[in-house]
C-alpha cells in the first residue's frame, strides 16, 4: 500500500451468495467488529436486486454497495440486464467488471468489459476491473504478456481523469475460490507490473495513483502479509468476505 498517493480499498464479492433478507442479520455482526477509525474503503458487491437493501444497511457501518456486473448498453430491449444508470440510480457506487467468472461462464471478452468499465464511468460508478492468469499461462511463463494485455485492453479509450476512478483487480484465476493464495511476492510482482503498464500509457502520476487490489483466496491470516506489498492496495475477497468476523479482520489488516 501507498496511503500517500492512493485510496486502500477492501471490497468483497459475495458472488451468488446470501439473500436480501441476510443483510440485515450480517450488517449487525460486521458493524461492531470493524475498526472504529477505518484504514480503507470498504464495499460489498452483492448481486443487483440485493443492492437496495445492501444500501441500506450499508449506510450506518459505512460499507459501500457494489454491482457485479453491468450490461455494456444504456437502455432498452436487454431482457435480464441491469444498465450503469440503473445501477447508479438506486446508489450504487462500484461495479465489478471482468470477473473470471464472467470471462469464463459468461464467455465475456477484453473488449466487452473495457464497453462495460466505459458505461460505468461515464454514470459515476467505480468499475473493479479484474484481470488474472490461469494456471497453464502462469505455467508457461505468460503471466505478465497475459496480464499486461487485459489491462491495455480494458483501459482502451479512457482518459487519465477518467482512470483516477477505475480501480484493478489482480486475481490470479488458480487462487480464485481455491484455497491457494498467491506468495505475497507473486502478487506483489504482477501488481507492480500492472502499475508498469499504466505508467506506460498514462506517465507516471496517474499510474501511481490508481489503487490496485489483490483477490484470490484473501483471508484473514494472509491479509496483512499481501497487503503489507507496496503495489497492493487492498483486496477483493470472495469467500472470506461471507464471514463477518473475517471480513473485519481483513478491514483490521489494511490499517499499517
Ligand atoms: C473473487 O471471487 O474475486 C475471489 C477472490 O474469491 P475468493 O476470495 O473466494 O478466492
Amino acid at each position: 500500500m501507498n496511503r500517500k498517493y492512493r485510496k486502500t480499498v477492501i471490497a468483497g464479492n459475495w458472488k451468488m451468495n446470501l439473500t436480501a433478507s441476510e443483510i440485515k442479520p450480517f450488517m449487525e455482526q460486521l458493524k461492531p467488529l470493524l475498526p472504529k477509525s477505518r484504514p480503507c474503503d470498504v464495499v460489498l458487491c452483492t448481486p443487483a436486486v440485493m443492492l437496495p437493501a445492501m444500501i441500506k444497511a450499508g449506510k450506518d457501518a459505512k460499507v459501500a454497495a457494489g454491482g457485479q456486473d453491468v450490461s455494456k448498453y444504456e437502455k432498452g430491449a436487454y431482457t435480464g440486464e441491469v444498465s450503469a444508470a440503473q445501477l447508479a440510480d438506486i446508489g450504487a457506487k462500484y461495479c465489478i467488471v471482468g470477473h473470471s467468472e464472467r470471462r469464463q461462464y459468461h464467455g465475456e471478452d477484453d473488449m466487452l468489459v473495457n464497453a462495460k468499465a466505459r458505461v460505468l464511468l461515464a454514470k459515476g460508478i467505480v468499475p473493479i476491473i479484474c484481470v488474472g492468469e490461469s494456471l497453464e499461462q502462469r505455467e508457461a511463463d505468460l503471466t505478465m504478456e497475459y496480464v499486461a494485455y487485459q489491462v491495455k485492453a480494458a483501459l482502451h479509450g479512457i482518459d487519465a481523469t477518467q482512470l483516477r476512478r477505475c480501480i484493478i483487480a489482480y486475481e490470479p484465476i488458480w487462487a480464485i475460490g481455491t484455497g491457494k493464495t498467491a506468495t505475497a511476492e507473486q502478487a506483489q510482482e504482477v501488481c507492480e507490473g500492472i502499475r508498469a503498464v499504466i505508467r506506460k500509457i498514462y506517465g507516471a502520476r496517474p499510474a501511481r495513483a490508481v489503487s490496485i487490489l489483490y483477490g484470490g483466496s484473501m483471508n484473514a491470516k494472509n491479509a496483512a502479509e499481501l497487503l503489507a506489498q507496496p503495489d497492493i492496495d487492498g483486496g477483493l475477497i470472495g469467500g472470506a468476505s461471507l464471514k463477518p468476523a473475517d471480513f473485519a479482520a481483513i478491514v483490521a489488516a489494511s490499517d499499517q
